[in-house]
């Protein structure tokens, strides 16, 4: 692969960069990047990330990739990725739609009828209404086959009961894709049917989640009798777990292309700034060479990530190996905040935006990363991916595979 624009991309970007300079403020190029975990969303921060979308929406630069039918242009992942490269020199509101339009809207174009495709597809790309997903429970998260809330027809509704947590944005979100389990005779991942739920039905009930660093970016939501038409099936009934599947491999290409490399630039700054036995920390030697060892992790992880790009532009789908950017990434991410919290000395224990360095963005970043490290599939379950989907090795024992659900042991064996 040729690393440099050809000439129509040379072109394509300057014309992303004319559009963006028409509409958004430029980052100065001292300036940090935005927080690892976003700006905190609140209501006016959700609205402008809502009129920012309908903006590029109207002129033509919402989700490229997606065809011109559902609000797309019809490009291939280059482009998107010279748009993505160009914004991000920008100042954005939060990204509010990773979940919707990274991964929800390819299941939605895979696995939807066409009825369910007109009527969402094209909102979805417009961003006036934003979806979440609801898939992890309290005791089924890497085991998401093991879920429990159900789903049981009534005529032409289906009635749900259940529970959901870590629900990213669950509380201002106005649509939802669950997968529940409609037949507890069959075997765990036989038993399962995918839905599309509108947020607002009576029932929901979305109680947020305070985290470590104050935001409450994710919630528990609970369904009691909640009624959802037939229409709003996706896939066919008992198929849920290959509708699922759809939505977590393009989970892991969206979460692995973020990856930490990007942070490179500010902690250089900071390591420029910082002091050492009365020298910038710069001219430290430990110091360089733990950023010459980031460096080189972070030029591997961009170049399988453009492999993986070079596949999908081909038109390949995402596969298993869009889990090796994540399995680096969201480590090397956790780590480059640990060593700019230890490069600040005492001031690295405080988290007061006017007292820090950088605002305390590496503070904000070091709380955020475990979380990063198990979203969208943790750091064991990635690497027994690559094991045994990517490298081929013997798969684990799972003793509940073929088991009618009903009869897999949820506790330990009655006295009795
Ligand atoms: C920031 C963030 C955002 C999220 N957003 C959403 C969302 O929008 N929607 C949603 O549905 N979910 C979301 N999640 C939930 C996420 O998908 C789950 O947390 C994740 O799948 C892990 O599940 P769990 O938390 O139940 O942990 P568990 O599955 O209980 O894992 C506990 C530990 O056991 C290890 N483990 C489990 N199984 C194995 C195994 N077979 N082999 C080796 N080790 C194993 C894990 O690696 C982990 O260390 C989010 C999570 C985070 C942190």
């Amino acid at each position: 692969m040729d690393f440099d624009d050809t000439p129509q991309e040379a072109e394509f970007r300057a014309r992303c960069r004319a559009f963006l300079e028409q509409h958004l403020e430029p980052l100065d190029p001292d300036e940090t990047s935005p927080n690892m975990l976003g700006e905190r969303e609140d209501d006016a921060a959700i609205q402008r990330a809502k009129d920012w979308q309908a903006t590029k929406f109207d002129n033509g630069w919402a989700v490229l990739t997606w065809p011109k039918e559902y609000g797309g242009q019809g490009m291939g992942r280059m482009e998107a990725v010279i748009w993505g490269q160009e914004e991000a020199k920008f100042k954005t509101p939060p990204a509010i739609y990773g979940i919707g339009h990274g991964m929800l809207g390819p299941t939605l174009m895979t696995h939807g009828s066409d009825e369910q495709k007109a009527q969402y597809v094209k909102e979805m790309a417009r961003g006036q209404e934003v979806w979440c997903q609801l898939f992890s429970e309290p005791a089924a998260g890497s085991d998401l086959a093991g879920l429990r809330t159900t789903a049981v027809r009534d005529g032409d509704e289906w009635v749900l009961n259940g529970q959901k947590i870590w629900s990213t944005g669950a509380h201002y979100c106005d649509w939802g894709m669950i997968v529940t389990r409609t037949d507890p005779n069959a075997a765990k991942h036989a038993g399962l049917t995918y839905f599309i739920v509108d947020m607002r039905s009576p029932g929901i009930e979305v109680r947020p989640i305070q985290q470590i660093n104050g935001a409450s970016g994710f919630n528990e939501v609970f369904f009691s009798d909640v009624r959802v038409p037939e229409g709003n099936r996706l896939g066919a009934e008992g198929n849920g777990w290959q509708v699922a599947i759809t939505t977590l491999m393009n989970e892991r290409v969206a979460i692995g292309a973020g990856g930490g490399g990007g942070r490179l630039k500010d902690l250089l700054t900071l390591a420029r700034e910082s002091r050492r036995g009365g020298r910038p920390a710069i001219e430290d030697a430990s110091v360089r060479q733990q950023i010459a060892d980031f460096w080189i992790t972070s030029k591997g992880l961009q170049y399988v990530g453009y492999r993986t790009l070079s596949a999908l532009s081909r038109g390949g789908t995402p596969g298993p190996e869009g889990a090796i950017g994540k399995a680096v990434g969201a480590p090397l991410g956790q780590q480059l905040a640990a060593f700019a919290i230890e490069l600040q000395g005492a001031m690295g224990a405080l988290n007061q935006d006017d007292l820090v360095p950088m605002e305390a963005m590496w503070q904000d970043a070091y709380l955020g990363s475990p979380g990063l490290r198990i979203a969208g599939g943790t750091d064991e379950i990635l690497k027994n991916i690559i094991a045994e989907r990517v490298l081929g090795l013997p798969p684990e024992m799972r003793v509940d595979k073929d088991k009618p659900f009903r009869d897999v042991p949820t506790g330990p064996p009655s006295k009795s």
